[in-house]
């Protein structure tokens, strides 16, 4: 049995994983994180229950402890897109969970509340932020929240974000981000349109495929598709 320890995490995550009672990693967690913690990007078809928030919270909360930097005004150093406020608020929850013992701030914004507290809390620099894109790209656009040092960029929920017809401003939020960050994209489908988003953002991703996690063994049938780097070399940026 793979434990969380075999993946090279950070005393603090595994600390926090025992406190959340998580045993064991799960297949898209066995597979991403070694990866994420190496700085690749990832192209994720995975749905939810299948484990994938901490799939990308735990290397991204590792890789930011790592490399402590001091909060600016209204800078953040990770952005997670999620289609809806309910997700985006779950997200959050997450990266708080598994960095409770780390030294890092999050929060998440959507629309359909009000915009003055979300300014105010951007006002001293937030580490993670997790947005759905019409809130982000309000207060973005006003400059409450400074993109030049991210450093992590997540789209959650690829293909729903389309579905809600979140493309313009996806595009729009791709346009506004440093070219020198990682990347990772999830999504259960892969139409055209998603494809050629990920052709766009992401460079040499490692490639997780996985189905959800089951409630009885019998009812498990979890696999992952692992595609090889094509350059080792990306490996070592
Ligand atoms: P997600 O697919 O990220 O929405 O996660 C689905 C659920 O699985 C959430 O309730 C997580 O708290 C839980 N979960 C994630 N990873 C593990 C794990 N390794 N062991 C047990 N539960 C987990």
């Amino acid at each position: 049995m793979t434990h969380f320890s075999s993946l090279s995490l950070i005393d603090p995550l595994v600390r926090a994983l025992e406190a959340e009672g998580y045993t064991k990693p799960t297949p898209i967690q066995q597979q991403a994180i070694p990866y994420l913690l190496q700085g690749r990007d990832l192209l994720g078809f995975a749905q939810t229950g299948t484990g994938k928030t901490a799939a990308f919270s735990l290397p991204i909360l590792q890789r930011m402890s790592n490399l402590p930097k001091k909060r600016k005004p209204n800078a953040i150093r990770a952005l997670i897109l999620a289609p809806t406020r309910e997700l985006a608020a779950q997200i959050a929850d997450s990266f708080k969970a598994y960095g409770q013992y780390l030294e890092l701030t999050t929060l998440a914004i959507f629309g359909g509340v009000g915009r003055g507290k979300q300014i105010t809390d951007l006002a001293n620099g937030i580490d993670i932020l997790v947005a759905t894109p019409g809130r982000f790209l309000d207060l973005a656009n006003e400059n409450h929240i400074v993109l030049k040092d991210l450093e992590f960029f997540v789209l959650d929920e690829a293909d729903q974000m389309f579905d809600m017809g979140f493309i313009h401003d996806l595009r729009k939020i791709v346009k506004m981000i440093p070219t020198k960050r990682q990347t990772l994209l999830f999504s259960a489908t892969m139409p055209t349109d998603i494809a050629n988003l990920a052709n766009t953002i992401l460079d040499n991703p490692i490639k997780v495929e996985v189905t959800p996690i089951a409630t009885t063994a019998e009812k498990i049938d979890q696999r992952v598709i692992f595609v090889e780097q094509q350059n080792k070399n990306a490996l070592l940026k």
